[in-house]
């Protein structure tokens, strides 16, 4: 497969009717696709996928999964948005190797962080080096597996949420409010849950949604251990939403994972969006969205008293930076 092809199969969503926007862009200035199916009021669900370069059979199961629940009158009281590929620049690198590049200098730092191999197939990370599902701003650096230079997997970044994928997907989330995220990933057919520092209460919901989603697929629902500065830990300490990783594909499958294996896939989770929303609704009551910047301005007027000024500077910069989003995500591209 080629990335034109895996574009094409997003982009070819909306010739069955599906509206697609952006959810931000990429280093590189691709967009970061997005489409959104059922109604806008009521609790949503946010689905992503392709964070990992090499993980892009995760877009193509979000775009079976936005197909079969278009028009599908069971997606009601709420609505899911599919952010389809995360990490587009990364999926090009990995299915197109680097030839793409107009830099030189690219070039050579992905190649030298690749070994000297032109072969990009087990690449991970963005184009800069950072693997991006390590890079947000919830205990940043401290997972086992991290690295603090750069390469194709597990470097976490010079600083949280350096990189424009990562900013992308923060500002979409605030933007659209989800009660409920599910991040996919190869492999391993698992579901992971929780984070550190989670309240004992959160921690009791999130399992026990997650084990309806065990249920329905048939991956075991495993606690998070050891691991840091993720979508999913992001959403639950920013946020304190329910949030999951789901890892899908069998452990004996090789990265990257083919095509062949998508009616599998699909097959086990074609029925998990529907079965969040549902969720979602439920416990729509005990799911308190948390927003960051709100918390923050909390805290300084507690910490440091009222200041007016600064308060208004930041709603203001902040209202601003909303609404630029609003027009983006809602202009056609
Ligand atoms: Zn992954």
């Amino acid at each position: 497969m080629t990335y034109q092809e895996l574009e094409n199969q997003i982009v070819g969503l909306q010739d069955e009717g599906l509206e697609l926007f952006n959810a931000g862009k990429s280093v590189l200035g691709k967009n970061i696709l997005a489409t959104h199916v059922g109604e806008y009021s009521g609790p949503q669900v946010l689905i992503q996928g392709g964070i990992h370069a090499r993980e892009y059979i995760t877009a193509l199961l979000l775009v079976e999964m936005a197909r079969n629940l278009h028009n599908n009158d069971s997606v009601k009281g709420g609505g899911i948005y599919f952010v389809f590929l995360t990490n587009p620049d990364g999926a090009q690198i990995c299915l197109d190797g680097i030839d793409f590049l107009n830099c030189d200098i690219t070039k050579n730092y992905l190649l030298s962080a690749n070994n000297g191999s032109t072969d990009f197939s087990q690449y991970k990370a963005n184009v800069n080096l950072v693997d991006l599902n390590t890079n947000f701003d919830a205990n940043w650096g401290g997972g086992s597996q991290n690295v603090f230079c750069p390469a194709t997997e597990d470097f976490v970044g010079f600083y949280p949420n350096s990189e424009r994928e990562v900013q992308s997907l923060i500002d979409f989330t605030l933007n659209t409010k989800p009660s409920i995220t599910i991040s996919y990933h190869t492999k391993g057919n698992v579901i992971y849950y929780g984070f550190e520092g989670e309240s004992e209460e959160n921690i009791a919901r999130d399992q026990s949604i997650g084990e309806s989603f065990s249920e329905l697929t048939g991956y075991p629902l495993i606690l998070t251990e050891n691991s840091t500065g993720g979508y999913k830990d992001w959403c639950i300490q920013k946020l304190t939403i329910p949030s999951y990783t789901f890892e899908v594909g069998d452990e004996s499958l090789s990265h990257p994972i083919g095509v062949e294996s998508l009616p599998e896939i699909y097959n086990r989770n074609k029925d998990i969006p529907l079965l969040a929303l549902q969720k979602a609704i439920e416990y729509s009551k005990q799911i308190d969205f948390q927003d960051p910047f709100v918390q923050n301005i909390d805290r300084e007027v507690k910490t440091n008293g009222f200041n007016e000024e600064s308060y208004c500077a930041r709603l203001l910069c902040k209202l601003n930076r909303r609404s630029a989003h609003r027009r983006d995500n809602h202009s056609r591209w």
